[in-house]
């Protein structure tokens, strides 16, 4: 393998439209919270097809809005899956309340909604649904068991902007959904999110926890009154990032086809080889594909996944694994009283997941490199 080349596994894609957007907000006189913020509100509700877009700077504060809006408190359960980013049950630990972790679904990794229903007791509050690597979960199973535990039903959209599944859009299947603008998701802010919702209260909600609690109904009193009407925080966004968020939207649609292209190349090439399998595929789903994630078969998984990872690492692929198991982070065993062996299925997949590099400006020479330097490294292994 002479040619190394530096293949990241995420890239943000910037070009002229996005600088051009950025400096005519910086030029218009209003950095933030101005007129775009509301226009990208705007524009993210309409494509997620619901009422109402709440824009943060950051996903882990549109969670933090979420649990906020359902009034999440002290002493509530709130069921989340072990294969995410540890910001999906941080933000109910924010609450005072406790993340209860429900394993995942061995084909596809996403939460098994069997596991959520063995996971409710009479503290539990709400579900929130990771859409792992990019393709929804099984809303109408998680939907009905919501409704019948009279349940808030979540979903950590960061990895599933622009997904659906039967025909529904990712947005519009749990009651609050939520994003992550950061470089490595689907498309960017620098940093940045956003909570949408088709519920004007959870709306209402989260505009006051964004701006340290404050209503914004003062406007119509005396020049200077507010009322600080409970504890939020300054979660704001400012219009220059907003600006690059409506920018970049306009292309998210074609990003997301090139994504499937690149895993459609992917798919074809790993269907072959009997080292490794890709992740199932969620009925239904039209997948995002923020993640494309293979998993290593047979034995010594883990050993395996190692040498993999450090011949995909030393040809210049940045390769990664998503996620370690939230519950086995040290902060969760010590403050929730987690342990390995709560989650066999998160923690089995965990000794054996890659995740490949996946972004839309790859080339299918890249996708051709990244496939060859697999098939060398199993092929060294295996010597
Ligand atoms: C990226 C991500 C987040 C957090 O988003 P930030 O914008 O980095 O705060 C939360 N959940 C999941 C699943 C993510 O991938």
């Amino acid at each position: 393998m002479a040619d190394c080349k530096k293949i990241p596994y995420g890239r943000q894609s910037i070009d002229e439209q996005d600088l051009k957007a950025v400096a005519d907000a910086l030029n218009s006189g209003w950095l933030t919270t101005g007129p775009r913020v509301a226009e990208f509100e705007r524009a993210v509700a309409d494509m997620s097809g619901v009422a109402h877009g709440v824009a943060v700077n950051s996903g882990t504060a549109a969670l933090h809005a979420a649990m906020y809006a359902f009034d999440v408190q002290k002493g509530d359960e709130v069921i989340v899956p072990p294969m995410t980013f540890a910001a999906s049950a941080n933000c109910v630990a924010y609450m005072g309340a406790a993340p209860v972790f429900a394993d995942v679904d061995p084909r596809t990794l996403l939460i098994d909604p069997a596991e959520v229903e063995k996971k409710i007791s009479s503290r539990t509050k709400g579900i929130i649904a990771v859409d792992y690597a990019g393709q929804p979960c099984d809303y109408s199973a998680l939907r009905e068991i919501a409704d019948r535990h009279g349940l808030f039903l979540a979903a950590d959209g960061c990895h599933s902007i622009g997904a659906s599944l039967n025909g529904k859009c990712v947005g519009s299947l749990a009651d609050i959904t939520t994003y992550s603008f950061h470089p490595v998701k689907h498309m960017t802010t620098g940093e940045g999110g956003m909570a949408v919702t088709g519920n004007a209260d959870y709306d209402k909600r989260m505009r006051v926890f964004r701006n340290h609690g404050i209503t914004a109904d003062f406007r119509q009193r005396d020049g200077w009154f507010y009322e600080m009407q409970d504890l939020g925080f300054n979660y704001r966004i400012t219009d220059f990032q907003c600006a690059l968020g409506l920018s970049q939207l306009s292309r998210l649609p074609e990003w997301i086809e090139r994504r499937r292209e690149i895993a459609a190349m992917y798919d074809k090439k790993f269907a072959a080889m009997e080292a490794l399998s890709p992740l199932g595929r969620q009925a239904g789903a039209e997948h995002a594909y923020h993640l494309y994630v293979i998993n290593l078969q047979g034995e010594k998984r883990s050993e395996k996944r190692k040498l993999l990872f450090d011949f995909l690492r030393e040809h210049g692929l940045g390769v990664q694994v998503h996620y370690i198991p939230v519950h086995l982070h040290p902060y969760y065993k010590d403050n929730f009283g987690t342990h390995e062996g709560m989650c066999p299925v998160a923690e089995s997949a965990y000794e054996g997941i890659l995740s490949l590099p996946m972004f839309p400006l790859m080339e299918d020479g890249d996708v051709a490199y990244v496939v060859k330097t697999v098939e060398a490294a199993l092929a060294e292994n295996s010597a």
